[in-house]
């Protein structure tokens, strides 16, 4: 496995014109809201497998809506990171910055992002089930689980769920910068969910130099030029000097 050097990367970043960043929910993990594998992903026993599905929403959205009322509030009392603030520093100061986000907690706007790829949705959007209208909702914690909309019918949170499409317009943008990436760098995610994580597996194909930060490898930890075993917090302020 190649060895991580801080000066390298630092200086890769500061050369190239066209930067791309990929995060997972271990930015956010240093705000303290929970990722979905490793400690701290379990909620009163269930897997977060078994409740962000389109199934376990139509079984029981109460059950659902609780566990997401109860990331919100998470989320909330959460700030960005030194991981998230570097990553603005990095867009304004690529040429050419995108930032893919699985995430849904909406720190990478909340740390001054200007422009986020979200390509799981936004956990503070609600879109309604019955007439489909989709609106902001930033209660938490919401005053009605599950909450239901003027039509009469159930509201459900704006995130994709294992098993549903990605946003075409989105993901379509995300592919195009990450085949057309000089850097790319994947930060606190497990890259297991697919098609997700297929952008590191593009960026690799497109000739990028592929930069990973994260305690715990990967399935692409193999194939990346750079490995930052470490938190994302500690590592990218290092990275964006
Ligand atoms: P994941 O939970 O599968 O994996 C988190 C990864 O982050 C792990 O590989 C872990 O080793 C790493 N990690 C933990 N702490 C870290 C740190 N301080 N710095 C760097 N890395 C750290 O998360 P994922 O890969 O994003 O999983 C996919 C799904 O989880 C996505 O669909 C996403 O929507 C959802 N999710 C989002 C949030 C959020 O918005 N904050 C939180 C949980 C899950």
């Amino acid at each position: 496995m190649p060895v991580a050097d801080y000066g390298e990367v630092a200086a890769l970043l500061r050369a190239a014109k066209k930067v791309v960043a990929f995060t997972g929910a271990g930015i956010s993990a240093e705000s303290g809201v929970p990722t979905f594998r490793g400690s701290g992903g379990l909620w009163r026993n269930y897997n977060a497998q078994d409740l962000a599905t389109p199934e376990a929403f139509a079984r029981d959205p109460r059950l659902v809506w609780e566990w997401y009322d109860w990331r919100r509030q998470k989320i909330a009392a959460a700030a960005p990171n030194a991981g998230h603030r570097a990553l603005v520093t990095l867009e304004e100061r690529a040429a050419q910055f995108t930032l893919v986000t699985q995430n849904v907690d909406g720190l990478h706007d909340r740390a001054g992002n200007r422009r986020v790829l979200k390509l799981h949705g936004d956990i503070w959007t609600i879109r309604c089930t019955g007439c489909g209208r989709t609106r902001q909702d930033l209660r938490a914690p919401l005053p009605e689980l599950p909450p239901v909309c003027e039509c009469g019918a159930v509201v459900r949170p704006g995130v994709v769920w294992f098993g549903e499409c990605l946003p075409p317009g989105v993901w379509s943008v995300a592919e195009q910068a990450a085949a057309q990436a000089e850097v790319f760098l994947t930060v606190g995610t497990s890259a297991v969910v697919h098609p997700a994580a297929g952008l590191i597996e593009i960026a690799h194909r497109g000739g990028a130099k592929i930069v990973e930060i994260n305690p715990d490898l990967t399935p692409y930890s193999g194939i990346v030029d750079h490995r930052f075993h470490g938190n994302a917090g500690v590592v990218l302020p290092q990275l964006v000097v």
